[in-house]
């Protein structure tokens, strides 16, 4: 199946009978923790299946993992929901794991868990409930306590909620995260948008339909560290907010009109200095701030301005957003079809 856009899509929605679910995995070095999580999810899916009737999918993306998890991952049972095991090429992110789930869901409706188990199912089930029992398209998790996060990472990311949100009429909830489910409708609209540099989260609430929140704690992670570092967070905020808002351009013209009306006001004053006191004015070291001041302005806005040529180039090359080795599909309780075919890309246009 081709969307809109030109993307290919392996496996078309329409593949399944009644209602179903695709629980989307995204995995990097997660071999350790795989297994259990895999045990989780099952017995979800069984649950899933004799109370509601949902068929089960569950789609592991590995994201380029150098510790086997892709073979992990093709090892794994079956047993009472499809199992989907998409590798890549190389290390494409999370935010193409997420979307080579989405791309690759066979049936309508999404639910995306990390791989570490930090994501309870009996939230999971809470999600599933908000869909299917009060009619919600997008159920989305927000950690109730930031307690034992460090202040600096905190203010980092209230600061970065601000100016993504700032003046938009959608905002984006802070805290929100990536563990979330998106209705059969919700899910094909998120497929329909074209642009490659992806921001899961702003995404799927820029969809719109009806949204909700539902609180969690995150459980401990089952192995390994949090693959985040203080950089690899940064690029991700500047590629959210670049990709999400144009304020901060905003703020550079803002800025500029306001240093503007300064320095008006202030060559005013001199001149009324001069005028009235006859005072012949000194000011070098003022002279200097100012200079050095509008300098370091300047080019701090032209790295504002590079940041969105960057993401304009991006977009404009039109790279596929990641590029899949291997795939492989396992029906419940039958054995496994490799799929065709083999080096397919996310995008072909
Ligand atoms: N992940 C991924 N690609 C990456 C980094 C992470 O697919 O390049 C996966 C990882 O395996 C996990 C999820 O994304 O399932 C969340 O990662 P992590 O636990 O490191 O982040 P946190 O829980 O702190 O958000
Ligand atoms: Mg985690």
């Amino acid at each position: 199946m081709t969307t809109s856009d030109g993307r290919v899509i392996a496996f078309p929605g329409a593949d399944s009978q009644g209602p179903g679910l695709t629980i989307v995995v995204p995995a990097y070095n997660e071999a350790e923790a795989l297994p259990h999580t895999h045990a989780k999810l099952l017995a979800f899916a069984r649950q899933l299946k004799e109370r509601r009737g949902l068929a089960v999918e569950i789609v592991y993306v590995d994201d380029g993992s150098r510790d086997g998890t892709g073979l992990v991952a093709q090892g794994l049972k079956a047993d009472g929901a499809d199992v989907q095991v998409i590798s890549f090429s190389r290390n494409f992110g999370k935010e193409a794991a997420l979307m080579a789930g989405l791309d690759h869901a066979r049936h309508g409706a999404v639910l995306f868990m990390d791989a570490d188990g930090q994501h309870p199912t009996a939230v999971a089930d809470t999600l599933v409930s908000r869909w299917l029992d009060d009619g919600y398209d997008v159920a989305f998790t927000y950690k109730a306590h930031r307690r034992d996060e460090p202040r600096l990472r905190t203010l980092f990311v209230n600061a970065f909620y601000g100016l993504v949100n700032f003046g938009v009429r959608h905002k984006i909830p802070s805290d929100a995260g990536d563990f979330r489910l998106l209705s059969p409708r919700a899910a094909d609209a998120l497929r329909r948008l074209p642009e490659r540099g992806r921001f899961f989260k702003g995404l799927s609430g820029w969809v719109g339909f009806r949204q909700i929140g539902v609180p969690y704690e995150p459980e401990p992670r089952l192995q390994g560290e949090a693959k985040w570092s203080f950089w690899g967070l940064m690029a991700f905020s500047i590629e959210g907010l670049t990709s999400f808002s144009i304020v901060p351009l905003r703020l550079a013209s803002l800025l500029g009109a306001l240093l503007a009306a300064l320095s008006f006001v202030y060559a005013l004053f001199i001149v009324m200095e001069t005028m009235v006191f006859g005072r012949v004015v000194p000011g070098y070291p003022s002279l200097l701030v100012a200079v050095t001041f509008i300098g370091g302005m300047q080019l701090l806005m032209i790295g504002v301005l590079g940041e969105y040529i960057g993401k304009i180039l991006s977009e404009l090359k039109g790279r596929p957003v990641y590029i899949v080795g291997d795939s492989v599909l396992k029906r419940a309780g039958e054995s496994v079809v490799p799929q065709e075919p083999p080096g397919a890309v996310g995008r072909t246009d």
